[in-house]
């Protein structure tokens, strides 16, 4: 037995872009000797892993081949108490919809140390790749992240919403497209509202829509998207900051 306790690091991969990574997570990712990653995660963040690290890739997402999540836990509680440094790599942020939480929860509660690398959000760093400032003080009060895609199935509430005149950034939400824009057409918006579509933000294969809350179509795109909704969509330019980034 090591003498150190046994400890996962959950870090963030940020939103696509390899060097969108930060300095930490690079650090954590060559001191491990075991790296769990997720399936959206950019293979370019893997160059920072040693070449006798262990690599397991563990895919997440909806609708395709996955690993259920307490097979996860486990090999990372197993692993763990073997003693090896071993970091969970995930996309964005580990704790905006990543299941970050429950992960930390889970290993904490056999006894192993979590430590955490946060990473940059899709939320904000997609959108910036058109320009879009989600909390232009002029245009938004705050900006509020929702999923598109609840546990339980149930809705957000869409009035308070509307209310709350902040930016909506709608994670996984692409499936429910047509349903989330006439949930917030019903509940007061108004259809003009620029929304936006993007799909693979950040990446070389970056795509996006720009068009209203009445109009926006989700035809032609895959996942992983993000839908954003408010008046700072003004600023989206139609040539992406990012480069390769193209309309659609
Ligand atoms: N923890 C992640 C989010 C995981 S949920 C984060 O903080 O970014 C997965 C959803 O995030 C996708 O369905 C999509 O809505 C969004 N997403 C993640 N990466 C994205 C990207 N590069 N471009 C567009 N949307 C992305």
């Amino acid at each position: 037995m090591r003498a150190r306790a046994a400890k996962v690091v959950l870090v963030g991969a940020g939103p696509g872009d390899p060097e969108l990574l930060t300095l930490k997570a690079a650090r954590a990712l060559g001191a491990a000797d075991v790296v769990l990653v997720d399936e959206l995660v950019s293979r370019g963040c893997l160059a920072h892993v040693r070449s006798d690290a262990r690599i397991v890739e563990v895919g997440k997402r909806g609708g395709c081949k996955s690993t259920p999540q307490s097979f996860i836990e486990r090999l990372l509680v197993l692993h763990a108490k073997q003693g090896r440094n071993v970091v969970r790599l995930k996309g964005g942020d580990p704790f905006v919809f990543g299941r970050g939480g429950e992960e930390a929860e889970a290993l904490r509660a056999q006894g192993i140390d979590v430590e955490i690398i946060p990473g940059i959000t899709a939320g904000t760093a997609v959108p910036a790749t058109l320009g879009i400032p989600v909390t232009h003080r002029e245009l938004a009060r705050g900006v509020t992240f929702v999923t598109g895609h609840a546990k339980d199935g149930s809705e957000p509430d869409w009035r308070a919403l509307v209310r709350s005149r902040t930016t909506l950034v709608i994670y996984m939400g692409l499936k429910r497209l047509a349903g989330i824009l006439s949930s917030l057409d019903a509940a007061g918006m108004d259809p003009a509202t620029p929304a936006c579509l993007i799909e693979n933000g950040t990446l070389p294969g970056q795509r996006q829509r720009v068009a209203t809350l009445g109009t926006l179509s989700g035809d032609g795109f895959a996942s992983p998207a993000l839908i954003v909704v408010g008046d700072v969509v003004r600023f989206a330019r139609a040539s992406a900051a990012m480069p390769n980034a193209r309309a659609a």
